[in-house]
C-alpha cells in the first residue's frame, strides 16, 4: 500500500518510520523495513501498527544509512509477519517492497522453484523478489555499462504481468535503491546528500520539497547524491523537478 525508501547520510531507520507514519492515512494491516548494513540486509516486519514497528526498529538502533520500508494492504496471502514486506530473496541478496498485484506470480513461482528458489510467504510480491535475485545472479559481470541491479530489475519486469510500485535493494550494493512503477504511484524526493523514494509525496514532509514523479514503465536508480531515470525499454528520461508547497 505505502512505500518509503531512503539513502543518505542520516540513520535511515527513524526516517523510514517517520515516512510510513505520513502514509498511515491510506490504511494498512502490516508494516516493515529493510536496512542495508555493510553487506547484510536486516529485515524487521510485523502485523499491526507502524508504532509497533517503530518500537522494534528503535530497539535495534541500526546506524544503517539506507533502507526501504512498506505498509501492506494484503491482496495475496493472509495478514501474517511472513507475508509482510520487505521480502528477502532466498539467497539473501535482494530485498523488495511492492504495491500492487503480480498477476502471473504463480507461474513465476513454479519456474523459480524449479531453479532452486525457496519461498517463505504466500504473497505475489515474493515471486518478484526472487525473480530479481535470479536475474541478478545471472548478470553479465563484464557489463560495466549497466548497473547490475537496474539490469536485474529490468529483466524481471519484462516477465511480470500486473501492477507494481517497487523499491529494491541489494546486499552487494549498499548505497543504491532501484524503483519502478506500472499502475501504482511512485515519486522521488530529491534532497541534499540524500534521496528518497515513496508512493506518495506525503512521505517527504519535513525532508525535501523537490519531487520527481515517475511515469509508468520507468525505472529509477538512486544514490545519496544522484538519481537516474530510464524506461524499461532502456531510454533515458530527463527528470522534471517539481516544488511541493506543504502549506497547500
Ligand atoms: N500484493 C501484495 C501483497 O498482498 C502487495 C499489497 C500492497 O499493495 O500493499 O502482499
Amino acid at each position: 500500500c505505502g512505500i518509503v525508501g531512503y539513502v543518505g547520510k542520516h540513520a535511515a531507520s527513524s526516517i523510514l518510520v517517520e515516512g510510513l507514519k505520513h502514509l498511515e492515512y491510506r490504511g494498512y494491516d502490516s508494516s516493515g523495513l529493510a536496512l542495508s548494513e555493510g553487506n547484510d540486509i536486516e529485515v524487521i516486519k510485523k502485523t499491526g501498527r507502524v508504532a509497533v514497528l517503530a518500537g522494534l526498529a528503535q530497539k535495534r538502533a541500526s546506524k544503517a544509512r539506507m533502507g526501504i520500508s512498506h505498509t501492506r494492504w494484503a491482496t495475496h496471502g493472509g495478514v501474517t509477519d511472513e507475508n509482510a514486506h520487505p521480502h528477502l530473496s532466498w539467497d539473501g541478496k535482494i530485498a523488495l517492497v511492492h504495491n500492487g498485484v503480480i498477476e502471473n506470480y504463480q507461474a513465476l513461482r513454479t519456474f523459480l522453484e524449479g531453479e532452486g528458489a525457496t519461498f517463505r510467504s504466500e504473497t505475489d510480491s515474493e515471486a518478484l523478489a526472487n525473480l530479481i535475485a535470479y536475474h541478478y545472479a545471472r548478470r553479465d559481470k563484464n557489463d560495466a555499462a549497466h548497473n547490475p541491479l537496474v539490469s536485474a530489475v529490468r529483466q524481471s519486469l519484462l516477465h511480470v504481468e500486473g501492477t507494481y510500485g517497487i523499491a529494491v535493494i541489494c546486499s552487494e550494493l549498499p548505497d543504491e535503491i532501484v524503483g519502478a512503477r506500472k499502475g501504482s504511484p511512485l515519486c522521488i524526493g530529491v534532497g541534499q546528500g540524500e534521496n528518497l523514494i515513496a508512493s506518495d509525496v506525503a512521505a517527504f514532509v519535513g525532508r525535501t520539497q523537490n519531487v520527481v514523479y515517475l511515469d509508468d514503465g520507468q525505472i529509477v536508480h538512486l544514490t545519496r547524491d544522484d538519481f537516474t531515470i530510464t524506461t524499461i525499454g532502456e531510454e533515458t528520461v530527463s527528470p522534471v523537478i517539481n516544488q511541493i508547497d506543504w502549506k497547500i
